[in-house]
């Protein structure tokens, strides 16, 4: 079973014990509350809510943790594309500008021998953003229109926990960089979700239902980005 609170999803386990145990998990911040067996549900949320705050700052010092190692923009390196792995290709110049490309299953990066790390991954990330844009362009368009909803602004941004925001008020979302990581499946899912936040503005039963309606496979989609690992 799961509890959604805020943006954060709790999976709860019954097991045969006397008291609730809460635990926050590296490296994605999934919590995991184990409560009694026959203990109502209702208690379990009273228990999330009092523990709020602590949830929050467990999940804030375990996603504040440094990158994956192998994340360092070398040759060699796996990066995914929209949910296929292509390895990465670095090609020193000493001239003309930097730049990415994709050949296939390969990232081709061209940059000066002395970029640092961070200038690697700024590259790869500058190049990631225009191919997300290109796709959400399409994506947000199209369910505009299905949806029937008016125009909204949108941006993208480097999030560490969230895939995406809505701000109903505003119209605004925010999609996370990341997502140029994921299946395109799972773009749509987040897409899908954010605008139906603009209906719909928590997690509850309203919003669950209308994302059903919207687009039936999401909870398979959701799992499928939350075990991912991208
Ligand atoms: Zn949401």
């Amino acid at each position: 079973m799961d509890i959604l609170m805020g943006d954060i999803t709790v999976t709860v386990e019954r097991k045969w014990i006397r008291s609730m145990r809460l635990a926050v998990y590296p490296p994605d911040g999934r919590v995991v509350l184990r409560m009694p067996m026959l203990m109502p549900e209702s208690r379990a949320r009273e228990f999330l809510t009092q523990k709020w705050s602590w949830i929050c700052r467990a999940r804030e010092r375990v996603l504040s943790r440094p990158a994956k190692p192998e994340r360092r923009y070398l040759s060699g390196e796996t990066h995914y594309v929209f949910g296929s792995p292509c390895t990465l290709q670095l090609e020193y110049v000493t001239s003309g500008a930097n730049s990415v490309r994709r050949e296939g299953d390969t990232l081709v990066m061209r940059c000066r021998a002395s970029a640092s790390e961070a200038n690697r991954e700024a590259l790869l990330y500058a190049w990631y953003r225009e191919v997300l844009r290109t796709e959400l362009d399409r994506l947000v368009a199209a369910w505009l229109v299905r949806l029937d909803e008016a125009p909204v602004t949108w941006s993208m941004r480097r999030m560490r926990s969230m895939w995406g925001n809505c701000r109903a008020r505003t119209r605004r979302v925010v999609f996370s960089v990341e997502l140029a990581r994921v299946p395109m499946a799972c773009v749509e899912y987040v897409v899908v979700h954010e605008l139906t936040h603009l209906v719909v503005q928590n997690h509850g039963p309203a919003f669950r239902a209308l994302m059903t309606r919207r687009l039936p496979e999401w909870q398979s989609l959701r799992r499928q980005l939350r075990t991912s690992g991208y």
